[in-house]
């Protein structure tokens, strides 16, 4: 037995690091350890050592407890058993915290069990080195992304917050701490949430990457546009992880975009349909209602004896009174039925699926509304009233121009008769109106 200690001694030597020999007694080590050059008792804050600790005859659980509550989980406690003190089972030490069990009669074991115990040790510390080096990475991408103002955030497969930017707690309203752990149902307005889990279950149904437009509310109460960046987080074998998304705010892009639609299909001073999107609308309809065989009626109003608004009151009063004839015949209209401003005091009105009659009772609702409103005091010729021309398209037979000219015709006839007042085309019905 004696010529293992060689054995032991070399091992001692190759150890970088010192040995322990922990002892409640303060006794010395026994002599079959001697060649490992132990120091007596451990130091505190030495870092994880291997350490040899004498096992008594009775119950080795106080010791290992004891031992690992002030040393901490890191030390490699190999527990010494001397056969001679008293029997014991391996298994026992190490359910006490031991990491390992020497059997003092067996010297050739103290190589082995320090060959585990480097092992070990070296194992542990890699590891420490690695999540050192993951939570740098981490605490890296978490400055970089709350320096950002773009909300972002993470969830996993189950569709629970596992990280996110300030900027995403600016809008959530929510501390991190609060985000995480928690899932959409808890953090946004139940409608909203709905929405954001259906698209995280397509998301994850399908994989790869999914962009969608909504408008959201901040928890300060704002309204924004949101264009959301969503791709799905998969690991190497192909599995789905999670979702990581952000939220790019496109509301100055959303709000120009409204004002360039709006300058390119409305009119200026009555925020009308222009004559433009009057023909982009009436094209689409006549087409559809020549498809589906449904009727179509267009209406042309003009203001009667505009020019002399202007020249009694002035170009300013003669706009007031275009926009209020304008709301006023827009608040007539009502659903579906398109108000263009044609130019100058002329008005369209196109009328999708209703026929004459019913086109032309609208059109009248609408002379006898701007009639009523009074928009002028009581002076000659100045009489805030207006003249209408209504047709019907023929779906078989006559274009959009064509009964835009039985319109334009019966507003002349409307306008030769006395205006303010309805005429529908001659050649559909002898409907007519007079205020
Ligand atoms: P009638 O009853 O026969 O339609 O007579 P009218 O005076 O309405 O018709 P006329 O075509 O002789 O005059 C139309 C006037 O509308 C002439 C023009 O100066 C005026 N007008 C056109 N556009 C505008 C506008 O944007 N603002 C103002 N204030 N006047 C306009
Ligand atoms: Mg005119
Ligand atoms: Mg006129």
């Amino acid at each position: 037995m004696h010529g293992s200690y060689s054995t032991v001694e070399v091992n001692a030597r190759r150890e970088s690091s010192p040995l322990y020999w922990l002892s409640t007694q303060e006794g010395p080590a026994p002599p079959e350890l001697e060649g490992l050059g132990l120091r007596q008792g451990k130091p505190a804050g030495a870092g994880a050592e291997i350490c040899f600790v004498p096992l008594g005859a009775g119950d080795p659980a106080p010791t290992g407890l004891a031992l690992r509550r002030l040393l901490g989980p890191d030390e490699y406690l190999i527990g010494v058993a001397d056969p001679a003190t008293g029997a014991f089972c391996a298994d026992d030490v190490l359910q006490a915290g031991f990491d390992d069990v020497l059997q003092l009669d067996r010297p050739d074991d103290i190589a082995l069990c320090l060959a585990r115990a480097r092992a070990v040790l070296a194992r542990r510390l890699q590891q420490r080195q690695d999540l050192a080096h993951v939570e740098l990475e981490r605490d890296y991408l978490q400055a970089c992304i709350d320096r950002l103002p773009t909300p972002i955030f993470f969830k996993n497969a189950e569709g629970i917050y596992v990280g996110c930017n300030k900027a995403f707690e600016g809008f959530i309203g929510l501390p991190a701490e609060k985000v995480v752990g928690s899932s959409v149902y808890d953090v946004a307005p139940e409608d909203l949430a709905r929405r954001y889990q259906q698209a995280d279950d397509a998301l994850l149904a399908r994989g790869g990457e999914q962009v969608y437009e909504c408008e959201v509310r901040y928890a300060d109460g704002s309204l924004h546009h949101v264009a959301f960046h969503k791709a799905a987080i998969a690991s190497e074998d192909g599995r789905l992880r999670g979702i990581a998304g952000a939220m790019l705010d496109i509301t100055d892009r959303k709000n120009l975009e409204g004002r360039l639609i709006d300058a390119a299909e409305r009119d200026p001073l009555t925020n009308a349909y222009n004559r433009r999107k009057f023909f982009e609308i009436a094209t689409e309809v006549t087409d559809l209602a020549r498809r589906e065989g449904h009727p179509v009626s267009v209406a042309i109003i003009d203001l009667d004896h505009f020019k002399s608004i202007n020249d009694q009151f002035g170009h300013a009063e003669g706009d007031r009174v275009l926009c209020a004839t304008a709301a006023l015949l827009e608040s007539a209209a009502g659903d579906g039925i398109t108000v263009a401003r044609a130019g100058g005091e002329e008005f369209y009105v196109l009328f999708p699926g209703l026929a004459l009659t019913m086109a032309a009772e609208i059109a009248e609702t609408m002379r006898r509304q701007v009639s009523d409103a009074g928009l002028l005091p009581d002076v000659e010729e100045a009489t805030g009233t207006l003249s209408v021309g209504v047709a019907e398209l023929d779906p078989l037979c006559s274009t959009l121009w064509d009964a835009l000219k039985e319109a334009d015709e019966a507003l002349y006839r409307a306008k030769r008769t006395g205006r303010n007042r309805v005429c529908v085309a001659r050649r559909q019905s002898g409907y007519a109106s007079a205020g």
